[in-house]
């Protein structure tokens, strides 16, 4: 019998290389640890995305960049922050950012697609994930990732970033063009950290997925045939522990001291 092909997103791929233990209380645990209060970053960076997304599926010529600061609001998630002041800052902050971020726009160009679902098989995964955006320029997709951390992103990150190559590699599928280019845009600063992967580069993103892939698949029969969950899917102790749903529940992860739910956002202001 051929074996079941892995069903996953870059984020199931990413969650097993941070921490097989991540792993395995968000997909192989049932039912799901309890997780800890959700974290004002992820409501930040949704409300953005939203808004980016309803922005591009507006008339283009009603895409000014006032008019995509005005689709924050209905859509604007509000957990996690400390207090109201504190979200207050964060929404004038996500406004400014999407403002500066529009006028940089050419509204009336229609992306190939926008928060798009591009899946694709190989002879071990069946992978599929949702792009924020690709664009078509000169007769290539463009992998387009919207990111809102306090951090600006460099070429290091986006050629680093397997979810962008493994993107890409469906994109050239799905829309059967090629796709090599993969962007950041850091929108609190404005910059694009690009990356031109080659036909190797993408293969090789697409090997280390599969190989990742056959790690789980490893385990999750071990589990199958009677052996040490714990052992199977070890805990990977360190920085983000302090950022993970399960801290709580994780024997390593209790050891590692708290983040409050609006760390990340603190530096927004209030
Ligand atoms: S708390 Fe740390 S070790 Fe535990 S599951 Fe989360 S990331 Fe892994």
């Amino acid at each position: 019998m051929p074996e079941r092909l892995f069903v996953c997103t870059p984020s199931k791929l990413g969650t097993f290389v941070d921490c097989p233990r991540r792993y395995r209380y968000s997909y192989v645990d049932r039912p799901t640890p309890p997780k800890g209060p959700p974290w004002a970053h992820n409501s930040l960076g949704a409300s953005v995305h939203t808004a980016l997304k309803n922005w591009y599926a507006l008339a283009a010529d009603r895409r000014t960049p006032v008019a995509l600061a005005g689709l924050l609001r209905p859509t604007w998630v509000r957990e996690g922050y400390r207090d109201v002041d504190q979200e207050r800052a964060a929404y004038k902050q996500a406004q400014h950012w999407l403002e500066g971020y529009a006028a940089s726009l050419d509204p009336g160009e229609e992306p190939l697609g926008v928060e798009r679902v591009v899946a694709t098989k190989t002879s071990v995964l069946a992978f599929n994930g949702r792009a924020d955006r690709i664009d078509g320029r000169d007769g290539e997709a463009v992998i387009v990732d919207y990111k809102t951390g306090r951090n600006g992103l460099d070429a290091d990150d986006a050629r680093g970033s397997q979810a962008l190559a493994l993107y890409a590699w469906a994109a050239q599928r799905v829309f059967r063009r090629p796709c090599h280019r993969v962007e950041l845009h850091h929108l609190p600063t404005g910059t694009i950290a690009a990356h031109e992967h080659t036909e190797d580069s993408l293969a090789r993103q697409v090997r280390r997925a599969e190989e990742t892939a056959g790690d789980i698949m490893a385990a999750e029969r071990a589990v199958s045939g009677g052996a040490d969950a714990d052992a199977e899917f070890p805990t990977n102790p360190g920085v983000l522990c302090g950022w993970c749903d399960f801290r709580k529940v994780c024997p390593a992860g209790q050891e590692v001291p708290a983040k409050e739910p609006w760390a990340a956002v603190e530096h927004l202001g209030s």
